[in-house]
């Protein structure tokens, strides 16, 4: 994983260097805007370090990569990223705009939790397209978990999203995810369609959590995306797609900080074992090297 991301590669020579000096906080600047920090986080980064090497008094570029991270961790530390999946059963419904990596995620997280022995029901309650439910339920059969479709094209998303918890709850299912509608070009609608499944599903248990999926690749838009989502869904947590192999790991603090919602599950790959919990450490440690 830590070789495929930019930061570590380009920071590795940074940090090979005999002293900091002025060329190393440039770089170190150009490195953090390069891999999608943002400018306003980067600078902020920078002048913590520069505090920290001064009150340190140092002028190793060891000391000032373990300050780096210290600064990562500490800043990425700030939200409780762990998954809240106590209710039983604990519904978690997944949104996002069409193309991020949504069904994908589905399947992952189902797998993910599989293999802590949890039990898992999937809802495709995006019903508006017969593929959408089609690939919902391919993820679903590769990550060995059974799902609910639409008894009919374009049901109610949320009566599919009833009959999921419904289900769930006679068969004793810990976990049920819930596929949901991504075309934003209908905001209002979706947003009000969102809103209506969580209403039914509030009579039946507790939502656990409502995840956004946001593509690590789209920078700035996926802010914008976010927001909406935030606004008009009650967001809960983040899961950040398309980390692998992506220039783009900043994305994860700067989206993290400018929404103040927690990041909770990292996709890092088409296949479906790439996605894992968000630990502020062990990213960390992969995306500085
Ligand atoms: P949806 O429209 O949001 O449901 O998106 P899909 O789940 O169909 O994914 C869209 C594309 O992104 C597919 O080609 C996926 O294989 C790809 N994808 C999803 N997650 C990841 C990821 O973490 N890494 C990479 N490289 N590709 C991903």
């Amino acid at each position: 994983m830590a070789s495929s991301w930019s930061l570590s590669s380009r920071l590795r020579g940074l940090f090979q260097r005999k002293t900091i000096d002025e060329t190393t906080w440039e770089e170190l600047e150009t490195a953090l805007i390069g891999a999608d920090f943002g400018p306003d986080i980067s600078e902020e980064i920078i002048e913590d370090l520069r505090a920290r090497v001064d009150r340190y008094g140092t002028t190793d570029p060891a000391d000032l990569n373990r300050m780096l991270r210290e600064v990562l961790e500490e800043r990425l530390s700030k939200l409780d990223t762990t998954l809240k999946l106590s209710a039983r059963p604990a519904v978690v419904l997944v949104v996002g705009v069409n193309g991020v990596g949504k069904t994908t995620t589905i399947g992952k997280f189902a797998k993910f939790l599989r293999t802590y022995d949890r039990t898992v029901l999937v809802g495709a309650a995006d019903t508006f397209r017969a593929a959408a439910v089609e690939q919902v339920a391919t993820w679903a059969q590769r990550a060995g978990v059974d799902v609910v479709r639409p008894s009919q094209p374009g049901q109610d998303p949320a009566s599919v999203a009833y009959q999921t918890v419904e289900q769930a709850i006679r068969t004793g299912i810990e976990i049920v995810v819930i596929d949901t509608a991504g075309r934003l070009h209908t905001k209002a609608g979706l947003m009000d369609e969102l809103g209506k499944i969580k209403r039914v599903v509030e009579k039946q248990t507790e939502i656990a959590e409502v995840l956004l999926v946001l593509d690590a690749t789209t920078g700035q838009n996926g802010l914008a995306q976010a927001q909406a989502f935030i606004e008009g869904a009650g967001v809960t947590g983040l899961v950040i797609t398309k980390l692998d192999g992506s220039a783009k790991a900043g994305f994860v603090l700067s989206v993290q900080e400018k929404t103040g919602i927690p990041i909770k599950l990292i996709g890092q790959g088409e296949g479906i074992n790439d996605l894992t919990g968000f630990t502020p450490h062990v990213f960390v440690q992969n995306l500085v090297g």
